[in-house]
């Protein structure tokens, strides 16, 4: 029976990251308490929490405490070992279930969930033993890209192969990890769409959002995407389809390659995208209000965007750069975002800044001039 969970409730989060952060900010303008479950202590979440458990993950006993304590339990990221959830999902009330996290946290279950579903990817084919590796190689061909199966993030646990001169890394990779290759995709833009789904049912995409990576790291998404209405469309009924398809409940974030007017599906990720943080500030609902009345059990709105955006993902050597931007009056009005991370550390994601502009035209001259000089 679906539940309607209303504030002043308490929703607990498994994560206590910068999605868990911004999932409770939205929550808490709502009324709602929070609890989160992370190791280490004084999380970017913990910090605007009102109940904070340091636990491992994978700790049986403390999800249950989460569980016991709260309304309802939603997670924040794939990496939490869905067996744990598994095995206290009948302690409480976890409308997501563990299901998201067996698919998106292994790449052959998630291509195969995705291709039974009816959409396509990127030729691929399990690695687990050289000989396996060997035959994919031949029948996939170069260029294609070497992935772990788990735990890669961000570019990690990826290599790209050209050639014959990069098999013996390869190799010794496959000899160490259970992989996937995939055939290179020799995309003309990426996008993704984050959709919703509710408790009770109700679906809704937002619009098509375009991504620009640097060093296999998300570098800026605008919305909407430089694509025709028809794609637009498309990826957006493939996000809503895909969704009821795979019967998941919360946020899918639906990472996607543009090849001419072909969609492929790259990655799948069962909670809001940091490519959705821009919803925040340009459209009429954020990714993270959607999500929390997903899993509550409320009526989800119809996406708009109010004025078209790019958000630029601020990383640790890019804090005082941005800082010292945004205190001039060209930049003033960039919507800044910071995390409460300890550190600014190197290649991790410590920030956003989103700028909004009446037109299209204007935001990208806007965004071109502030990143002429940003740090690599
Ligand atoms: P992933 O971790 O799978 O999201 O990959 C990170 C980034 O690497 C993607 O956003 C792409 O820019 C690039 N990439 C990954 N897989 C492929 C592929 N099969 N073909 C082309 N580019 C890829």
């Amino acid at each position: 029976m679906t539940k309607i969970i209303l504030p002043p409730a308490t929703i607990g989060i498994i994560g206590g990251g910068q999605l868990g952060r911004m999932m409770a900010i939205s929550a808490r303008q709502m009324g709602y308490k929070i609890a989160v479950l992370e190791p280490g202590e004084d999380s970017p979440l913990a910090q605007i929490s009102d109940i904070e458990i340091n636990a491992a993950y994978d700790d049986e006993v403390a999800l249950a405490d989460l569980l016991a304590i709260c309304d309802v339990v939603t997670y924040e990221f794939e990496n939490i070992p869905y067996a744990a959830v598994q095995a206290v999902e009948n302690v409480g009330y976890i409308p997501q279930g563990h299901r998201p996290l067996m698919i998106a946290q292994n790449r052959l279950r998630e291509k195969d969930a995705i291709n039974e579903a009816g959409f396509n990817t990127a030729p691929y084919a399990d690695v687990s033993t050289e000989e396996k590796f060997r035959t994919a190689i031949s029948e996939i061909g170069y260029p294609a890209v070497l992935k772990t199966v788990s735990g890669g993030y961000d570019g990690k646990g990826q290599w790209s192969l050209k050639s014959d001169e990069d098999l013996l890394q390869a190799l010794a990779v496959v000899k160490e990890h259970h992989c996937i290759i995939e055939g290179f995709v020799p995309f003309d833009k990426e996008a993704s769409v984050i959709v919703a789904r509710s408790t009770t049912g109700e679906t809704r995409a937002f619009p098509v959002v375009e991504n620009v990576h640097f060093n296999s790291i998300l570098h800026t998404s605008t919305l909407p995407a430089n694509v025709d209405a028809v794609l637009a469309a498309k990826a957006q009924d493939l996000a809503e389809n895909l969704i009821e398809r795979l019967d998941l409940v919360g946020t899918l974030a639906i990472e996607m390659f543009v090849v001419g007017s072909e969609l492929l599906v790259n990655e799948l990720a069962p909670r809001p995208h940091n490519s959705g943080h821009l919803t925040i500030d340009c459209c009429n609902v954020s990714q993270f209000e959607q999500h929390i009345r997903a899993v509550c059990g409320l009526p989800l709105i119809e996406p708009e965007i109010l004025q078209p955006a790019t958000m630029v993902n601020l990383l640790g050597q890019h804090v005082d750069y941005a800082m010292e931007m945004w205190q001039t009056s060209a930049y003033a009005d960039g919507y800044l975002h910071m995390y409460g991370k300890e550190e600014n550390k190197r290649d991790r994601k410590v920030g956003h800044l989103t700028f909004l502009e009446k037109d299209a035209t204007a935001l990208k001259a806007k965004v071109a001039a502030f990143l002429t000089n940003f740090p690599k």
